[in-house]
């Protein structure tokens, strides 16, 4: 195993051209650990998607623990220009739906269907390119900003590395930095800060126009300005991209802005709605909501960095 991980890490020092081979998956080191139990796949790879994902009845084991069901018979949709976000305790099963979606396990019962059509049908390289996954602690990679950000397209210009940092609200900081665009990721990096990492993992995945992104939000490292900036960047592109957006979340600030709100423990879903139809429902969300210590109040009215700028 660790000469595998050895061999690997060569590999990724070629990594543009390994990319390529591998698919455009930032997960490669994660492969290394997973079950190999990828099941066949389709040939489906339609031009055009709308993007909607339905988990219907989605139940599941992971292999080691096959007597243990992490979900149990979970159902929830995607949809085409909203977000929704997952919450509950750790543990709960919120992870493991990811998994699912980029079909690194399959599901021992129900079906995920993207467009009415099992994912199955899919080629998987086809959906490694319409779903995007933007990790929590995303890994910058010792090059330029720009080329950090075109490792989601190679072949982009500059004007599609503007367009993916502005809807990714990380324009104006790598505007502002002495080398802009050309700040070095690696000697440089300790100028780039978490929230500013993420949002640039954002752009990286936006650049690549996919149809459903997925954000495994780590909002906790981040202050209350940066954070504000990550969800300006969430809002510009479920609006602007039509892409259905998954948050899976572990603090609620972001969560408050979402169409959707599903409360998973211990793989079942407990409760579902909108903040304030949670809020009002005074249950499992509402606790949660109290205990983060959160104004049971919407923001709203609050400009963002590019159009303020
Ligand atoms: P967190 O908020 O801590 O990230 P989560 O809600 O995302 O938690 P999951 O990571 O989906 O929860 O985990 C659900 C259950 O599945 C847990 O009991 C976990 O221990 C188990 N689990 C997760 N990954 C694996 C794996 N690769 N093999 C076996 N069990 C796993």
């Amino acid at each position: 195993e660790l000469q595998f991980s050895s061999a690997v890490e060569v590999l990724m020092s070629y990594y543009p051209h390994v990319k390529k081979a591998i698919g455009a998956s930032e997960k490669i080191f994660e492969y290394v650990d997973r079950e190999p139990r990828v099941p066949p796949e389709g040939s489906l790879a339609p031009q055009e998607i709308k993007g909607h994902v339905h988990f219907r009845n989605i139940s599941f084991a992971y292999a080691k623990r096959s007597d243990t069901l992490v979900l149990k018979g979970v159902s929830l949709e995607l949809k085409p220009g909203q977000m929704t976000a997952v919450v509950g305790p750790s543990g709960g099963g919120k992870s493991t739906l990811v998994n699912l979606l980029e079909r690194f396990y399959q599901p021992k019962e129900g079906d995920i269907l993207l467009d009415g059509e099992s994912l199955q049908s899919y080629k998987i390289q086809y959906l490694h390119d319409k779903i995007s996954v933007v990790s929590q602690e995303p890994k910058l990679f010792a090059r330029s900003l720009k080329d950090n950000i075109k490792y989601g397209k190679e072949d982009a210009t500059n004007e599609e590395v503007y367009r993916a940092a502005k809807l990714a609200s990380a324009h104006k900081f790598i505007s502002q930095l002495p080398d802009g665009y050309e700040t070095d990721a690696g000697s440089k990096g300790d100028k780039v800060s978490g929230g500013q990492k993420q949002r640039i993992a954002i752009a990286r995945a936006l650049i690549r126009h996919p149809k459903i992104l997925v954000l495994d939000d780590a909002t906790s490292s981040l202050d209350t300005e940066t954070e504000f900036q990550v969800h300006q960047a969430l809002d510009n592109l479920r609006k602007t991209e039509k892409c259905s957006v998954l948050l899976i979340a572990h603090r609620l600030s972001a969560v408050k802005q979402a169409d959707h709100i599903i409360f998973l423990q211990e793989g079942e879903i407990k409760e579902e709605g909108t903040h304030d139809e949670l809020v009002q429902k005074d249950g499992l969300y509402a606790e949660l909501v109290r205990k983060q210590n959160m104004p049971f109040q919407r923001n709203t009215g609050v400009d963002n960095e590019e159009r303020s700028s």
